[in-house]
């Protein structure tokens, strides 16, 4: 059967068409722009990458196209050919801990929660809605990005600041990138062994390290904002709040405007000085260009600190997995936190990490006391395995 994966962003829409269980991949692409000015959308089938001009007045308009096109493309008959829609949702709040068949109440949740994820989950809601308008009898599901850090103890997951915060307000690490850590659990399960304990660095432009044990997170770097943990592409990670106050004062900018600063201006564009994208800033580190030696070190450590203390934490890691645009691309940053790692007993064949891409691959030697692997992640995959649980 067909599903369709979902991830909708504020002028965007990200779609993957999977067959279900054999999870293949049919159809994948993205509207861009929509509401704006010359939008347009790429679609990939047949090993093709098609890109094409659309009006695009609204997201229920993109859907429409979506499916015409599929019709068109006699990918599919009808409609009725889609057995369900699975959403990415950025904030399932403490409500909830796993994927949820969509009706009036969990829209109405989702809704609510607007106020911990004001950027995204309002754009996520528009995409449901189109969703549900156009194939008003399918099945539509919410997979949160929030859901997998349920399991995380209150001693992890309360920050310790006056309590209330946290019972009238729900100030509390929620973690992120869900989707994708689930996703490597289970491929661990599946394809190394269960009952592991794991620490998955899922480093992208966004990053988040994971630790997880029995299958389930028990800490995440990520907190009651994806601004925080290690350092990423543009956002700061870990940092002092006393910053902020600080430079409101100095230069007179808004609380709104330094907030943005630290989640679009710093990381590694703030360091590097040469863009968020890794790959030109390992040129200039190739280059010994100071300034992109300093982001790739710091960069670094900050993973190493976090895997360190989730070693401690699962009182010995069995497995390190790296993910995401930056895991399972760059062997530079591979290589190197594996070398800072050393003393932890961690060891890696170079030979095999230098210029591995993308594959599920066992990076560490025999007698490295930690196993290290690239597992490719596949959140639209785990979205439809998700969806298709409710309707198989
Ligand atoms: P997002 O958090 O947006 O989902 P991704 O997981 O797709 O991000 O990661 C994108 C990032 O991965 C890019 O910005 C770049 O820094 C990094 N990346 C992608 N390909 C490579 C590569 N070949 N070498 C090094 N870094 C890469």
């Amino acid at each position: 059967m067909k599903i369709l994966s979902i991830n909708a962003g504020s002028s965007s829409l990200k779609f993957t068409l999977i067959e279900m269980p054999e999870e293949k991949v049919v159809v994948s692409g993205t509207f861009e722009k929509i509401g704006g000015e010359g939008s347009f959308y790429t679609i990939k089938y047949n090993g093709e990458k098609i890109v094409k001009d659309a009006i695009l007045d609204n997201h229920r308009s993109a859907v429409r196209l979506l499916l015409d096109d599929l019709i068109g493309l006699n990918i599919i008959s009808s409609y009725d050919e889609i057995k369900g829609v699975g959403h990415r949702v950025v904030h399932g709040g403490d409500v909830y801990s796993d994927s949820v068949v969509i009706d009036a109440n969990v829209l109405q949740t989702i809704e609510d929660l607007v106020p911990l994820a004001p950027l995204h989950n309002p754009a996520n809601l528009v995409g449901i809605k189109s969703f549900t308008d156009i194939l008003p009898t399918v099945t539509q599901v919410a997979v949160f990005d929030t859901a997998f850090h349920q399991t995380m103890d209150k001693e992890e997951f309360i920050y310790p600041v006056p309590f209330e915060w946290f019972t009238k307000y729900g100030v509390r690490k929620y973690g992120f990138h869900g989707t994708s850590h689930k996703y490597v659990s289970e491929f661990v399960e599946n394809n190394i062994k269960k009952g592991l304990k794991v620490i998955n660095c899922h480093i992208g432009n966004g990053a988040s390290i994971c630790a997880i044990k029995d299958g389930k997170s028990i800490d995440t770097s990520m907190g009651f904002t994806p601004t925080v943990g290690v350092m990423m592409g543009t956002r700061c990670g870990d940092v002092d709040m006393g910053i902020i106050p600080y430079i409101m004062d100095k230069t007179g900018d808004s609380l709104d405007g330094v907030i943005s600063d630290l989640n679009k201006r710093s990381g590694m564009t703030a360091i590097s000085d040469a863009g968020s994208d890794l790959r030109d800033i390992e040129e200039g580190y190739e280059n010994g260009n100071d300034r992109c030696v300093l982001a790739i070190n710091m960069y670094v450590k900050k993973i190493v600190n976090y895997v360190s203390m989730y070693n401690t934490l699962l009182e010995g890691a069995d497995v390190i997995t790296f993910t995401a645009g930056v895991g399972e691309n760059s062997y530079l940053i591979r290589k190197l936190v594996c070398e800072r790692l050393a003393c932890l007993g961690v060891k890696i064949d170079n030979e095999l990490n230098d210029g591995l891409k993308g594959k599920f691959t066992k990076l560490s030697t025999d007698d490295s006391k930690i196993e290290v692997y690239l597992v490719p992640t596949d959140e639209e995959l785990m979205i439809a395995k998700d969806t298709y649980e409710f309707i198989k």
